[in-house]
């Protein structure tokens, strides 16, 4: 078959990964001039990189590993210490750890928890324990039927100690989903607790040793087309062209530069791209369908990355890193975390800012500015006296919309990949699988549509081909 897949971000590769895998024949349509969407990347005229985000990967990501391993590039992950290091606010440039010993899940993260004695009493991890007991007892479909709740009002109904929120679980949600936990639903944090709680390596992570675009996407690329299957840049899908019966007659692509728009057809066509700019493209029959009224619940978060270059060395630690800064989320000295990145002498910080939603309108200056009076409770023996570490470039990528924000309810608003168009699928890390929106989620999902589409071709078509059987998924 041949298949059109508008967005060239993770999912619309791993689509097109497991596409050709089994016999068919991908098309992916991007409408930048760089792979990867969200892991995107550029190089500067120095050559330095900067990204749309830090991407930490986990133990917990099967899927993605997998891909990987498919690949033959698992060994660009540089796996860290398995350790969460959080910053310690009230202890300026200190830090309180999380280390998990070399024992089996969940006693690795039991033990990880009662050995942190900086952060939680004794009385507050008890608490936090028993609250936790409903989940672990009755499993996934609790999580699932939280989503009712924010995190902050779950723990409240479980009660919980706020300084328990505080503590951690500011960090944890605005790494998680870019907000806080009074936004946040208790799914998604129950679900990456359930993840790293039950898996030993789950928590355990990993940086690649390099720009995603070229060291993760890249290779995806060369496999789709020594394949045979195609990745086209510059190529916005611009209209969803239908047929009488509502299915889909071809992508209309929007000529660049002054080029004619371009009617491409196929035998089947995915939207891979993120859920803000398919809502815009839905054509007017289908927005009546309540399959693709769900999405109107869907809406992606603000969120900044930063890319700061000093003319210092302002730490050794190899791991991301928990600000705890209300300013701030996760950060990483990639000088240290990153091969590619790699510099002895001088650092470069990445640092996610979230909530973003007051900061996406201010200028770069106003951004660094207020980062770098962050850095002062970050790293005081760097910024303040006489021999200040000195700034010697930035870089900042602001993302008015990221992933969904995933506020309570929304699991109910995740479409599936197949959808009720015969010939119309979807696939992005919005899309209902049993991740969260992360590179996890993206990959799988577009494992999930190249299986979907796999499956109904056989039906149609009763192959005796074995390579069209669909691919086994990750749980
Ligand atoms: C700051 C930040 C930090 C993050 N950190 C992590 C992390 O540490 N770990 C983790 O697992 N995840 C992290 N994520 C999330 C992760 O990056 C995403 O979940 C994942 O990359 C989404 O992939 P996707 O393919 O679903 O969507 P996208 O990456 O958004 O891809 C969609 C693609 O569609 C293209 N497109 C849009 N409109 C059109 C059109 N009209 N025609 C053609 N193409 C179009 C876009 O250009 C894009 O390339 C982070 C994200 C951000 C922003």
């Amino acid at each position: 078959m041949r298949v059109l897949i508008a967005g060239a971000g993770l999912a619309g590769l791993s689509c097109a990964k497991y596409l050709v895998d089994a016999g068919h024949t991908p098309i992916v349509l991007e409408r930048e001039n760089v792979l990867g969407g969200k892991v995107a990347a550029w190089q500067d005229d120095d050559g330095d990189w900067y990204e749309t985000g830090l991407h930490v990967f986990f133990g917990a990501y099967p899927n993605m590993l997998t891909l990987l391993e498919e690949l033959g590039i698992e060994d660009r992950l540089q796996w860290k210490e398995h350790t969460m290091i959080f910053n310690r606010p009230e202890k300026p440039g200190t830090y309180s750890r999380f280390d998990f010993p070399n024992l089996p899940a969940p006693l690795n993260g039991i033990i990880a928890i009662l050995r942190n004695n900086d952060m939680l009493t004794w009385w507050e991890k008890i608490r936090f324990g028993i609250g936790l007991i409903p989940a672990i007892v009755r499993g996934q479909n609790y999580v699932e039927a939280m989503d009712r709740y924010s995190w902050s009002e779950w723990m409240e109904r479980q009660n919980m100690p706020k300084r328990v929120e505080q503590e951690v679980f500011i960090a944890m949600s605005k790494a998680l989903n870019f907000i806080n936990p009074n936004e946040i639903s208790a799914t998604i944090l129950l679900t990456a607790l359930n993840r790293f709680l039950q898996e030993k390596y789950g928590s355990q992570m990993a940086f690649l040793d390099g720009s995603p675009t070229e060291r993760l996407c890249q290779p995806i690329v060369d496999y789709i087309t020594e394949r045979g299957g195609e990745v086209r840049f510059n190529s916005p899908l611009k209209e969803i062209l239908l047929n009488d019966d509502n299915t889909v007659a071809g992508f209309l692509i929007r000529g660049l530069n002054g080029a004619e728009d371009e009617v491409l057809t196929a035998d089947a066509y995915v939207s891979a791209m993120p859920v803000d700019p398919l809502k815009l493209l839905l054509p007017q029959p289908w927005k009546e369908m309540p399959f693709f009224q769900k999405l109107e619940g869907l809406e992606g978060v603000p969120v900044i990355n930063l890319h700061l270059w000093f003319d210092r060395k302002l730490t050794d630690i190899d791991h991301l890193l928990f600000s705890r800064s209300s300013l701030l989320s996760v950060y990483a000295d990639m000088s240290n975390t990153c091969r590619g990145y790699e510099n002895r002498d001088r650092s470069m910080l990445e640092l996610v800012l979230a909530p973003a939603k007051d900061w996406i309108g201010k200028s770069d200056e106003a951004i660094i500015e207020a980062t770098m009076k962050e850095l002062e409770n970050l790293f005081p023996q760097h910024f303040t006296g006489d021999n200040r570490a000195q700034l010697l470039k930035y870089h900042v990528v602001k993302t008015p919309r990221s992933v969904y924000k995933a506020t309570p309810g929304r699991q109910a608003c995740r479409p599936s990949q197949q959808t009720p168009i015969s010939n119309f699928y979807l696939a992005g890390d919005y899309t209902m699988q049993q991740y969260l929106a992360s590179m996890e989620g993206a990959v799988l999902s577009g494992k999930l549509t190249a299986n979907a589409i796999t499956e109904q071709d056989s039906t149609i078509n009763s192959p005796d081909e074995s390579e069209k059987t669909p691919v086994s998924v990750a749980k």
